[in-house]
């Protein structure tokens, strides 16, 4: 892409508007606007984040079994009503009511519907497990929506169900989500921690919240000090296997929520009790048969009787994510994306728009990138070279290369990281290598 012709509208102040760092930095960045309280358009810089956390995200529900499908954002009141949570939904939930006089409602969350789905299609043990997904814009008239998208009122959620045929069943569709989790996260370059969380009325100890600690999280929470220092799974999991050693392996040290936290009797001593904020972005939860038996989920088991499906709901804040990620990698210029979520891998700075030879080079680096998939910002614009440098920075791709009158001359051109500010000086040869090394595979 070409700066000249992108749609990318930064900023060089800070908004008045922006209380804590990825909200001011996504502004600035022109990744995002607001609409109206709590909503917000994602312009093309703030989109293309957007859709490389969900591509990491559909990678890693795949690589469990799970499947993709996509349920609608408005729903029909009489299913809440079935499982009684129209009314306690109360004020958060959006409703509507079409021409017609039906009550609907823009979905807050999908337990209803896909139970619904289900109930209506699964009729037999033989068809379990199964575990459905989607990506999907949610509404919660938020009291205060605030801090950009980590609390929006329209948001990207990806949530899944799992369908078992009895507990041991479902405690392994739950174990495959927190092992998911943690690798789906790490994916991203975030340390998120599961957190016991409080249960509710389903009682039992499956429910977790993944926790990205950061002091402008919302909620204060208390882990073990080595949890801090855990490394998640790597990519080899085997999803048919049993994973509840790993799960044990993260559930042996104290970390809990602050609605689970007691302090009389925290099992740790203080002095190993790390307590901090963080930010919650992702949360899983069995809940038996609380949805199959108020929407009739009935299947046959192997005796033919008919039993509940036993279910668990699993949820990631898609569009909460990019504020995560910022929050917790960026400087005083600005963002530093890791790789595999950064808008572009690399920026292209041209430091004379006017120069022949600059012009040259770096139009050839920018045809052997786009030639080759790799995902190249190249800024063209005739411009003060402090501003494209201060820009750059800001929008914090991975990598700048930068070419220069002055270098060229000496027949250098500069890699820098964005990460570090190292700089290394390469001849143009060495560097067209280095962007084929970036090609996406
Ligand atoms: P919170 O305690 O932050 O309100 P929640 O318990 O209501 O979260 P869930 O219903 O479990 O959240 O939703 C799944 C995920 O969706 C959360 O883990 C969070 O990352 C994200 N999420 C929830 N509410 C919002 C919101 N208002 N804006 C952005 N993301 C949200
Ligand atoms: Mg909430």
């Amino acid at each position: 892409m070409r700066r000249t012709q992108l749609f990318m509208p930064t900023l060089k102040e800070n908004p008045s508007e922006a209380q804590i760092v990825s909200h001011r930095l996504m502004l600035r960045a022109g990744m995002i606007r607001q609409s109206t309280a709590g909503i917000y358009s994602w312009l093309p810089t703030g989109y293309r984040v957007l859709q490389k956390i969900i591509e990491i995200i559909r990678e890693e529900q795949n690589a469990t079994g799970a499947q993709e499908l996509l349920m609608p954002t408005i729903q029909s009141a009489d299913l809440w009503r079935k499982s009684k949570r129209y009314d306690d939904y109360g004020k958060e939930m959006l409703r509507i009511t079409d021409r017609h006089g039906r009550d609907m409602l823009y979905g807050p969350t999908n337990e209803e519907l896909i139970t619904d789905i289900v109930a209506n299609e699964l009729n037999s043990f033989r068809e379990l497990p199964k575990n459905l997904y989607h990506i999907q814009w949610k509404f919660r008239d938020e009291v205060r929506p605030r801090f950009g998208v980590m609390r929006g009122r329209e948001f990207l959620m990806k949530d899944n169900y799992s369908f078992d045929l009895n507990y041991e069943g479902a405690k392994h569709s739950y174990n495959k989500m927190f092992v998911s989790y943690l690798r789906t996260f790490s994916r991203m370059g975030l340390k998120a921690i599961p957190m016991a969380a409080d249960t509710g009325p389903i009682g039992g100890d499956l429910s977790h919240e993944f926790i990205v600690l950061a002091d402008t999280g919302e909620s204060e929470v208390f882990c073990d000090q080595e949890l801090i220092n855990m490394k998640p799974p790597g990519k080899d999991i085997d999803f048919t296997l049993n994973l509840q050693s790993i799960v044990d392996d993260w559930t042996q040290y104290y970390a809990a929520t602050d609605e689970k936290h007691n302090h009389d009797n925290c099992p740790i001593p203080k002095d190993e009790l790390v307590t901090a904020r963080g930010i919650e972005v992702g949360h899983i939860f069995y809940f038996g048969s609380k949805y199959s038996d108020s929407l009739g989920a009935k299947i046959q088991n192997s005796d033919g009787e008919l039993v509940s499906i036993e279910m668990g709901s699993y949820g990631i804040g898609v569009s909460r994510l990019v504020g995560a990620i910022i929050e917790s990698s960026h400087d005083d210029k600005g963002i530093i994306w890791p790789e595999s979520v950064a808008p572009w891998i690399v920026g292209l700075i041209n430091l004379n728009a006017d120069d022949m030879s600059c012009n040259e080079i770096c139009e050839s680096f920018y045809e052997l990138a786009t030639r080759n998939g790799v995902d190249i910002l190249y800024d063209d614009r005739v411009d003060r070279a402090g501003a494209k440098f201060a820009d750059m920075d800001l929008i914090g791709l991975p990598y700048q290369i930068i070419v220069g009158p002055k270098g060229l001359k000496e027949g250098f051109v500069e890699l820098k990281d964005r990460a570090d500010s190292k700089v290394e000086r390469h001849n143009v040869d060495e560097m067209s290598s280095w962007i084929l090394s970036k090609t996406r595979n």
